[in-house]
C-alpha cells in the first residue's frame, strides 16, 4: 500500500487544491457535521451526505475499507429540539428517535453507506466537560452565571477559516448581547437549564452544551485531538466551525484541529433560495416519493460539490432517464472484476470532480454500445465507486414513484372528459376514463356538493 496518492482536495483553510497526505497513512480520519434530529432533512441536508459519501468511498478504494474511519455526529440536544417537542407534546427522547430513525433510512435510500461511527451528543456530555474545564484552565474560556463561554480575545489567531473581518464577527455576535459575555465575540460552550429542560450535572451548575461544543467532543474522541478532513455544508464556515476550531486548537494546544475542511456549496429549488415561506421547501421524504434515491444522488453528483447546485424537476427526470439507459449495460457487468478507467480515477481524485466523471461515464456508455472490450464492466465498476447501480435491474425497472411520472396535465384532461361524459349522461365512456386513469395509478374521488349538486373530483396516486 502505498502512501500517497494523487488525491487533491480544495482546503478552505489555505483557500487552495492541496495534494492530500494522511496523518496516519493506516487510518484516514474524516469528520463530517451532521443533522440535528427534530424535523425531517431536507434536500440541502442531502448534499453533504452524498458528497462525503462519494469521498468516503474513494477514500477506501484509495487507502482500503479498514483503513478509513468516517465519523458523522448526531445532535440530539439542541433547542430546537426542545421546543419541537414540547410544540408537539411528545417527549425529547421520543423526537429524537423518530427523526434519528427517518434521517438513516433517507441516508440508506441515498445509497449512503453507513459511517463507522454516529456519536450522539447526549451520550459525550463528559467529553464537553472535559473540554470546558481545560479552556477555563488555560485562560481560553471562563464561567458566568451558571454559562461558561469561550473568550475569543484569548486566541490570537481566531477566525482563520472564516477570514472574515473583526467588526463583521462582532456584529454578528451582538445579535446575542448578554451580561454574563465578557467579550462581543465571546460564545457559549455550556448554559443553565430550567427545571423543565433536559440538562446534566457541570461544576457550572446544571445546564447543557452549546452546539459547537458537541462537535469538538464528539470528533475529539472518536478521531482524536487532530485528523485528516473536516467537513460540511458552506454555511457552517462561520460561526459554526470557526468555534469549533477555536475549541479543539485551545483545549488541546495544537495548531490544526483537522489538516482538511471540506464545504459543498449552497443548494437552491428552481432558480430561488429554499424556504418555507416560498413554499419550495422539499424534505428528502418528498424526493424519495418521486423518485428512487438513486436518481438524486446522481442528479446531486452532476455538479460539483462547491458549486452552487439548482434543484430542478427537468434535471430529476434527465437523470433518471440517463440512469435508465445505462442500468441494463451495467447490470450485465455487476459481477466483474473490472478496474476503474485511470481517466476516471484521476478526474475523481482531482479535488472530487464528479461532473467530469460523469461525463466519463457518459463515454464509457457510448463506447458500450460500440461493442468497445471493457466499456460496459468499467461502466460498472466507476458507476458503483459514485454510489450508483445498487438495485438489481428488475428492483430498477420495477421501481413507481407515488406521484412523478404522472403527468399532472394529462390526468387533468382526461378528469375534465370525464365530467363532459358524465354530463352527456355517457356512463360506458365516464368509467372507461376511469379505468384508464386507475391504469395509470390514479386513483379517482367524486364528491357531489350537498347544496348545488355539483360534481367535483379529487385524485390521488395509488401506492
Ligand atoms: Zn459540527
Amino acid at each position: 500500500m502505498s502512501t500517497l496518492h494523487n488525491l487533491r482536495l480544495y482546503n478552505t483553510l489555505s483557500r487552495t487544491k492541496e495534494d492530500f497526505a494522511p496523518i496516519d497513512p493506516g487510518k484516514v480520519r474524516m469528520y463530517v457535521c451532521g443533522p440535528t434530529v427534530y424535523d425531517y432533512a431536507h434536500i440541502g441536508n442531502a448534499r453533504p451526505l452524498i458528497v462525503f459519501d462519494v469521498l468516503y468511498r474513494l477514500l477506501r478504494h484509495l487507502y482500503g475499507a479498514s483503513h478509513v474511519k468516517y465519523v458523522r455526529n448526531i445532535t440530539d440536544v439542541d433547542d430546537k429540539i426542545n421546543a419541537r417537542a414540547a410544540e408537539r407534546g411528545i417527549s425529547i427522547r421520543e423526537l429524537t428517535e423518530t427523526t434519528n430513525a427517518i434521517f438513516q433510512e433517507d441516508a440508506y435510500s441515498l445509497g449512503c453507506l453507513d459511517p463507522d461511527v454516529q456519536p450522539r451528543a447526549t451520550e459525550h456530555i463528559a467529553e464537553m466537560i472535559a473540554i470546558i474545564e481545560k479552556l477555563i484552565a488555560s485562560g481560553h474560556a471562563y464561567a458566568a452565571d451558571g454559562h461558561a463561554l469561550f473568550s475569543v480575545p484569548s486566541m490570537a489567531d481566531y477566525g482563520g477559516l472564516s477570514r472574515r473581518p473583526l467588526d463583521e464577527m462582532i456584529a454578528g455576535a451582538r445579535v446575542e448581547v448578554a451580561p454574563y459575555k465578557k467579550g462581543d465575540t465571546d460564545f457559549v460552550l455550556w448554559k443553565p437549564s430550567k427545571d423543565d429542560e433536559p440538562g446534566w450535572d457541570s461544576p457550572w451548575g446544571r445546564g447543557r452544551p452549546g452546539w459547537h461544543i458537541e462537535c469538538s467532543a464528539m470528533s475529539w474522541k472518536h478521531l482524536g485531538e487532530t485528523f485528516d478532513i473536516h467537513g460540511g455544508g458552506i454555511d457552517l464556515v462561520f460561526p459554526h466551525h470557526e468555534n469549533e476550531i477555536a475549541q479543539s486548537r485551545c483545549a488541546f494546544g495544537s495548531g490544526v484541529m483537522a489538516n482538511v475542511w471540506m464545504h459543498n456549496g449552497f443548494l437552491q429549488v428552481e432558480g430561488q433560495k429554499m424556504s418555507k415561506s416560498l413554499g419550495n421547501f422539499i424534505t428528502i421524504r418528498d424526493v424519495l416519493a418521486d423518485w428512487p434515491g438513486e436518481v438524486a444522488r446522481f442528479n446531486m453528483l452532476k455538479t460539483h460539490y462547491r458549486q452552487p447546485i439548482d434543484w430542478t424537476a427537468a434535471a430529476l427526470r434527465e437523470s433518471k432517464r440517463e440512469l435508465d439507459r445505462w442500468y441494463p449495460i451495467a447490470k450485465q457487468y455487476a459481477d466483474s472484476e473490472a478496474m476503474l478507467s485511470p481517466e476516471f480515477e484521476a478526474v475523481l481524485c482531482d479535488d472530487l470532480n464528479t461532473p467530469e466523471a460523469i461525463t466519463h461515464l457518459r463515454r464509457l456508455y457510448s463506447e458500450a454500445l460500440d461493442g468497445v472490450a471493457f466499456a460496459g464492466a468499467r461502466l460498472a465498476a466507476c458507476g458503483r465507486l459514485l454510489g450508483l447501480f445498487q438495485h438489481d435491474l428488475g428492483a430498477w425497472n420495477g421501481w413507481r414513484p407515488a406521484s412523478a411520472g404522472i403527468d399532472e396535465l394529462a390526468v387533468q384532461r382526461l378528469i375534465n372528459a370525464r365530467i363532459e361524459a358524465r354530463n352527456a349522461k355517457n356512463w360506458a365512456e365516464s368509467d372507461r376514463i376511469r379505468d384508464e386513469l386507475l391504469a395509470m395509478g390514479v386513483q379517482l374521488m367524486d364528491s357531489k356538493d350537498p347544496t348545488t349538486g355539483e360534481l367535483s373530483t379529487r385524485w390521488e396516486v395509488k401506492l
